[in-house]
């Protein structure tokens, strides 16, 4: 890896991890991070969580696993044009939706308003639970005892209820300070992942067209471009052509923006980084064209009605586990009726959470169909 800036986190001036543990041999704390967030339970999980699409609606719509690659893959380039630490970057990325509920946002809004008398459900705060509790690989502690930059950068968003109980980490919710230029990345390099490619798989899927798209800015001046070049090209190339320009378009602003942001306040420790501003930024006219693009998304593919539908049903098959749970904890299976025992809503939570969609939509099955059911 090239000399980090001076504001980057590194082994240096990290925070280290809740339990302290030998150095590794041949890799950083933050490879490190990012090894164990692989080799995790939920991680695996990801292949079948929903993003907008269910699994079964076709095998080459993202999942939360493919997009939380792609996610990887534009925060890896951020973080190394910006001299900031990849591995970091990376291991955020990575781990970013391992809280997320079986079918993407309309499970999370489920389980929210399942949870509203038990202090609620945030998918950033799961993730962080996860990484911290929930996964059991390590003989010595719960969890994975990851970095406390990659937990920071795991939390993206947090209640001022729940941040006051998450101790340090849950300090510049309450004070108004930044995290990490490297967390700043991750956040945005999600959003980046996702616009893009829920542009391409809501025109595989035709519930969008080309031509709705063409109304769209950031869109319009790339697919014009495209066609004006290659006047013969078939549509599916089309589609990939301009939607890999727009991922460039993006990132290339962000940098640059960045670079400014980073150079006008004058940053030149990490301090300054959680002291400051979000540095991490597009420039004014790319920040309203990438938000125009997230608008059109919002009302032709996230609120399409196959998409509701899809939507509907899956709160259906949530809220009936969730209830069914509450109101007889001894259906849950054995390691979750002892968490029951302590905090029963909790527990159900932490088991729904774990879901994959079509685990979800079996179990509902097996405890709510009368007809025999085989797997
Ligand atoms: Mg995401």
């Amino acid at each position: 890896m090239a000399e980090l800036a001076s504001y980057a986190v590194s082994e240096h001036n990290s925070r280290g991890r809740k339990i302290a543990e030998d150095a590794p041999q041949g890799r950083s704390e933050f490879q490190r991070d990012r090894d164990r967030i692989i080799h995790s339970g939920a991680f695996r999980r990801l292949e079948y969580k929903t993003q907008v699409f269910v699994n079964h609606e076709g095998d080459l719509f993202r999942t939360r696993l493919t997009h939380s690659i792609e996610v990887a893959q534009i925060a890896r380039s951020i973080a190394r044009c910006l001299h900031l630490n990849e591995d970091l970057a990376e291991a955020i990325s990575l781990a970013h939706d391992l809280g997320h509920t079986p079918f993407g946002h309309a499970g999370q809004e489920a389980l929210n308003a399942c949870m509203k008398d038990y202090g609620g459900f945030e998918h950033n705060l799961q993730s962080l639970r996860v990484v911290d509790l929930l996964e059991e690989r390590y003989a010595a502690f719960d969890g994975l005892n990851l970095c406390f930059e990659t937990r920071e950068g795991i939390l993206k968003h947090c209640s001022a209820v729940n941040a006051k109980q998450l101790g340090d980490l849950g300090e510049r919710f309450l004070n108004n300070r930044r995290p990490s230029l490297e967390a700043q990345i991750a956040n945005l390099a999600d959003e980046i992942a996702y616009n893009n490619h829920d542009v391409d798989d809501g025109l595989r899927s035709g519930l969008i067209t080309l031509e709705q798209l063409a109304s769209v800015p950031l869109a319009a001046t790339h697919l014009h471009e495209v066609r004006h070049a290659y006047p013969d090209l078939q549509e599916r190339r089309m589609v990939h052509e301009t939607v890999r320009r727009m991922i460039n378009t993006l990132v290339t602003d962000l940098i640059q923006q960045s670079e400014r942001n980073i150079s006008a306040q004058g940053i030149a420790t990490i301090e300054d980084v959680r002291s400051a501003p979000a540095m991490i930024a597009y420039s004014t006219g790319m920040d309203e064209l990438q938000r125009e693009l997230k608008n059109f998304l919002r009302i032709h593919l996230y609120r399409h009605y196959r998409v509701l539908r899809m939507s509907a049903k899956a709160q259906r098959v949530i809220s009936d586990l969730f209830g069914i749970f509450m109101a007889d904890s001894r259906l849950l299976p054995p390691q979750f009726q002892s968490l029951a025992e302590h905090d029963r809503a909790r527990a159900i939570a932490d088991y729904i959470a774990g879901m994959t969609d079509r685990y979800a939509i079996r179990e509902h099955r097996r405890i709510f169909a009368m007809e025999e059911v085989t797997n």
